[in-house]
Order: structure tokens, then C-alpha cells, then sequence
């Protein structure tokens, strides 16, 4: 299983041993790599390099990987970064604050290089994003026709307004993932939309009342947004 050419990821770890080990590991594999000793730089070039990944270590110096994944979530510019914790066996409890905060997954120190890639390499697979020309996108029995502007369930028509539909789109594109409502304002209503997060809390609501399978399907992560937790491999 060779790594996806070409694919870059961003290191952030204040340990240079474990620094050095973990980019020897993914350069092995045939990924590129980037590399930041601090959050303050790691939230830098996870801008500048756009790196397909991050490798965020939770304990660092000024501040900290939790702040920096919920910097990263919060910034449109990079709240679709995938990233994986990586944290030592006693920090478990700050994991579950990371996975809310907007965390894809975790590796715990020590890990082997098979487990580190691996986990990698299902993360991006799991997140690839479903191309922005795809006519269709589905969810079980929930089928969005993006041609049509149609969104039926068990082939039964449900009619959506026009940001309902596009906020439904937006969720369907990125399954698993924190999507902050800042983020979903912005590709919903657009950047000169005045109005405020409250308008996505709104329409959330109104996407599950008309649409039940939503109504778990939908979760809402803590002081952040909203994630459509992922459909599993039949869809
Ligand atoms: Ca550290």
C-alpha cells in the first residue's frame, strides 16, 4: 500500500526526537513533510504549506494542541485540515476534549510506525472529499440530486428551501467532520452575509424536523458546530 503521491503532511511536536522519528516514519512511506516546534508556528504553516494532514502533539509550549485544533477548525481557511492527536498515555482524558474540539482521530505514545502510518493513510481515505462536480450525494436512504435540486428519502420527495439544500450539500461533502458555524455560514449564506451563527442553529433544526434520519445523523459538537457523523462503508 503505497502513500498517495504526493500528499503533505504538517508535523507540530516540541520533542525533536519524537519530531525526527515521526517524519523519518511518513517520509519512508513516501509522504512530504513539514515540521513546527511550536502551536504558534504549526498554526502558520498549516496555512502557508497547505498540508494535507496534521500530526499535532497535544503537549507543547505556549500554547497548547487543543487550542491549536480549535484555532485550525475555527479559521475557514483551514477548518477542513485533517488531524490526528498525538498524545502520551496519561493525557486520555484531554483526548475526548480534543475529538471535540475538532480532532479526527489519536495516536498514543509510544506507537509503532506501522500504527502511526496506517492510521494516517485511513484518515485521509475516510475524509477524501466527494468531488465538488458530483452530481449525486447520498447518506443512506437519503439521496441529494444536485442537478435536479432534489432531495428525496426512500424515494420520497422532501422539499428543502435553497439554504436548507445548500447547508445539507455542504454537510454530505464532508462527512465526519467538525464543521464550525462560522464555516457554515460562510459556504452557505456567503461572506457578506449578515446575519449571525444563530441562522445555521436555526436551519439545522429545521433540516432534522423535516428530514428524521438527520435528527441523530447530525450531532452537535460542544461550543464549536455541527458534524454529520459518517454514513459507514455502504454509502
Ligand atoms: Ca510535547
Amino acid at each position: 500500500m503505497a502513500a498517495p503521491a504526493g500528499k503533505k503532511i504538517l508535523i507540530v511536536e516540541d520533542e525533536k526526537d519524537i519530531l525526527d522519528l515521526v517524519k523519518l516514519y511518513l517520509e519512508k512511506e513516501g509522504y512530504r513533510t513539514a515540521t513546527a516546534t511550536t502551536g504558534v508556528e504549526g498554526l502558520k504553516l498549516a496555512k502557508t504549506e497547505h498540508p494535507d494532514l496534521v500530526i499535532l502533539d497535544l503537549m507543547l509550549t505556549g500554547i497548547d494542541g487543543l487550542e491549536v485544533c480549535k484555532r485550525i477548525r475555527a479559521d475557514p481557511q483551514t477548518a477542513l485540515l485533517p488531524v490526528i492527536m498525538l498524545t502520551a498515555k496519561a493525557e486520555e482524558s484531554d483526548v475526548v476534549v480534543g475529538l471535540e474540539l475538532g480532532a479526527d482521530d489519536y495516536i498514543t505514545k509510544p506507537f509503532s510506525p506501522k500504527a502511526l502510518t496506517a492510521r494516517v493513510k485511513a484518515l485521509l481515505r475516510r475524509l477524501e472529499r466527494k468531488p465538488d462536480d458530483a452530481p449525486r450525494l447520498s447518506y443512506g436512504a437519503l439521496a441529494m440530486d444536485l442537478t435536479r435540486h432534489e432531495v428525496t428519502v426512500d424515494g420520497h420527495d422532501i422539499p428543502l428551501t435553497a439554504k436548507e439544500f445548500g447547508l445539507l450539500e455542504h454537510l454530505l461533502r464532508h462527512p465526519g467532520r467538525v464543521l464550525t458555524r462560522d464555516v457554515l455560514l460562510n459556504a452557505v449564506w456567503g461572506y457578506d452575509y449578515y446575519g449571525t451563527t444563530r441562522t445555521v442553529d436555526v436551519h439545522v433544526r429545521r433540516l432534522k424536523q423535516k428530514i428524521p434520519l438527520l435528527d441523530d445523523a447530525i450531532v452537535s459538537v460542544k461550543s464549536l458546530g455541527y458534524k454529520l457523523k459518517d454514513a459507514g462503508p455502504s454509502s
